[in-house]
């Protein structure tokens, strides 16, 4: 088989195959495409992935978080009631020596999609081959790839609602009946040939599930929600990170970091990573709890997690505006960024947390958000808004 395939044989770890091993030259299929693009678009290079708590792969962080992704379903901490389910699916299919049933995991960046789609191939003993939906451009694209896939291979759709419409009807024979359909030639001598292909499990992975056509999520079998992780089970994650990366740390630093790592095992590595780096150049020894509040404040990562530029925003409606409604456009621009950044990048958690909250005529602080800043009462109150023409 071509250098693209990897084998994952339970003693072989899927991260190898997640490692760029799995992918032509000249191919479109990489697993950075896989990962990179998986939130949204955002890009090496684009002053968001500077952030420390952002949930976007970093490229700079590629090589550590190949190495921290756990391999088998046990080393796989947290979401108890997914892995549950998983577990039964997947050992379903072993008895009855059948490939998996489809898979779709649907949740936000950097909550372990990818890993278990590497799990998934490692438990079966099966290869795996990484994709993502903005690579396969063209049917074609896909065709390739699936025909090259041997039976019960596990193929890896990361962002799998960025498909194509042409790919994704190419794609619903495949699924269903392992059939492809492809058109060869164009105009009137263009003859369409129906193509046996092997028994293989599609894993889809997606950050909105809303934007899944209805066709395509139905020809799942299994749906798994990832949701943000507990404080305890992110710490669990912080402590296994820090011995594979041989990091000595307290278990009360881990919770501390944990803490403040937004319910997202990416960003908790990454935190570490950062405290890591503090404590090797400014202090010595292991990582205590006092090391890594130092570390993550010299960070700009305060106790809920929130960075500098999540704090302007509250700063900007809770001082600046005094708890009035501020649009999306008036709030972007005090804070120096793009509305669709703040929307999309930095709004999310501040909601999640009940720091903000979205009303018709724009953006207002909770009393939650006034205290965090530490300012007393909230003028957020119904009729202290401000008519919102003077706002936008
Ligand atoms: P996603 O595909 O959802 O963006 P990934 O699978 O790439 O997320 O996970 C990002 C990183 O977070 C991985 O490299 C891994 O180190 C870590 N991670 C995610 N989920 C877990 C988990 N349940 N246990 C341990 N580490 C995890």
């Amino acid at each position: 088989m071509s250098a693209r395939r990897e084998v994952l044989a339970p003693e072989r770890a899927p991260a190898a195959a997640d490692d760029g091993n799995d992918t032509d030259a000249g191919s479109e299929v990489t697993a950075s495409d896989a990962t990179a693009n998986t939130d949204g678009g955002e890009r090496a290079g684009d002053p968001v992935l500077a952030r420390p708590v952002e949930p976007a792969v970093n490229p700079a962080d590629l090589a550590d978080e190949v190495r921290l992704r756990p391999r088998r379903l046990a080393e796989f901490l947290g979401q108890p009631q997914l892995t549950d389910h998983l577990d039964i699916v997947l050992e379903a299919a072993r008895r009855r020596q059948q490939p998996v049933d489809h898979l779709l995991f649907a949740g936000p960046p950097g909550l372990g999609k990818t890993s278990l789609a590497g799990i998934v191939a490692a438990e079966m003993g099966v290869g795996l081959r990484v994709t993502s939906g903005p690579a396969l451009a063209r049917p074609g694209d896909l065709a390739a790839l699936i025909t090259d896939l041997q039976a019960g291979d596990v193929l890896f759709i990361d962002e799998v609602h960025r498909l194509p419409r042409a790919v994704e009807e190419v794609l619903y024979p495949a699924m269903e009946d392992f059939q492809l359909d492809i058109l060869i030639g164009k105009g009137p001598t263009a003859r369409s040939i129906r193509l046996d292909l092997p028994r293989f499990t599609l894993v889809g992975a997606t950050t909105r599930t809303g934007l899944l056509t209805g066709p395509l999520r139905d020809r799942f079998g299994f749906l798994g929600r990832l949701d943000l992780y507990a404080p305890e089970d992110l710490t669990g994650i912080v402590l296994r990170s820090a011995r594979i990366l041989g990091i000595e740390i307290e278990p009360v630093a881990a919770a501390l970091i944990a803490a403040r790592a937004r319910g997202t095992p990416r960003i908790a590595n990454r935190l570490l990573r950062r405290v890591r780096d503090f404590v090797e150049v400014r202090a010595e020894g292991s990582i205590t709890a006092a090391l890594a509040t130092h570390g993550m404040e010299l960070f700009g990562v305060d106790e809920l997690g929130l960075d500098k530029i999540d704090r302007a925003i509250l700063d900007a409606l809770c001082r600046r505006f005094d708890g009035r409604a501020v649009g999306l456009v008036t709030l972007a621009q005090c804070v120096g960024e793009e509305p669709d950044t703040v929307e999309d990048a930095y709004e999310p958690y501040l909601l999640q947390q009940g720091l903000l909250q979205r009303t018709p005529r724009g953006r207002v602080a909770t009393p939650r958000a006034f205290t965090h800043l530490g300012m007393e009462g909230s003028a957020a109150v119904p009729g202290h808004e401000e008519p919102a023409a003077t706002l936008w």
